[in-house]
């Protein structure tokens, strides 16, 4: 076995670690940004809600000014019936005030039509609110625990990369730039023991004469098909 091979695992292992943490880091803004589009969605049905009421309401006073505009429209037919003498025109105008009254009829069902349906939205708008609400105070606890757990995901990683270079520079520098060129593509695999003969990287079994290489020599000794480097571990 190379001497060196020992040193090449603890760095894989600590480098193992390093990306480890980086993914949980990188994990981290997708985590938010998932808890705020949920928020978003929960707001806008809160909002949605709330812009229904408002049309209700609006309907409501359309409708009701339009029986008050009915109501006054009556009183001038009836006032007019009183001071005409001429019977068509009276039963024209009893037609009209029969054509209101019927209207106010209809418009008084959908005015207690829509007061219902403003009952129901209202409701709807409450529980979706208080929803929101609950949810918010959630999303709050669950991003500022992201925020401490990317602290210390920071901490551990500047620590990690700090001792990672004081045990590098123990290393001899030909075998580091070899072992960072093959960790580039195969990150936290780059040095794998021998299993079954086979390499534990591509698994691809080994020639006879590879294994043994690597079984008896003390040269660094590489994959044939990953580039890996191999080592024989009992
Ligand atoms: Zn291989």
């Amino acid at each position: 076995m190379h001497p060196s091979i020992p040193f090449l695992l603890k760095l894989q292992e600590m480098d193992k670690k390093i990306i480890e943490i980086r993914k949980l880091l990188a994990k981290i803004p997708v985590e938010t940004e998932k808890f705020q589009k949920q928020l978003k969605i929960e707001e806008e049905k809160v909002a949605q809600n709330k812009k229904e009421l408002l049309q209700i309401d609006l309907s409501i006073k359309e409708m009701e000014a339009e029986i008050a505009g009915l109501k006054s429209k009556i009183n001038q037919y009836k006032t007019q019936q009183l001071s005409t003498r001429k019977n068509e025109e009276y039963q024209a105008l009893s037609h009209q005030i029969d054509n209101a009254t019927q209207k106010i009829s209809d418009l008084e069902d959908k005015v207690l039509e829509f007061l219902e349906k403003k009952e129901r939205v209202s409701k709807t708008y409450k529980e979706a609110d208080i929803q929101f609400h609950h949810f918010a105070l959630e999303v709050k606890k669950k991003t500022e625990a992201l925020s401490t757990q990317k602290e210390n995901l920071e901490k551990s990683l500047s620590q990690l990369l700090e001792e990672r270079k004081a045990y590098i520079s123990h290393l001899e520098p030909n075998v580091l730039q070899i072992y960072q060129r093959i960790a580039a593509s195969k990150p936290g695999t780059a040095i794998m023991p021998v299993v079954d003969e086979t390499c534990g990287g591509c698994h691809m079994r080994m020639t006879k004469q590879a294994y043994l290489k690597v079984k008896a020599s003390d040269a660094l000794v590489f994959c044939e098909y990953c580039g890996r480097i191999l080592f024989f571990s009992e």
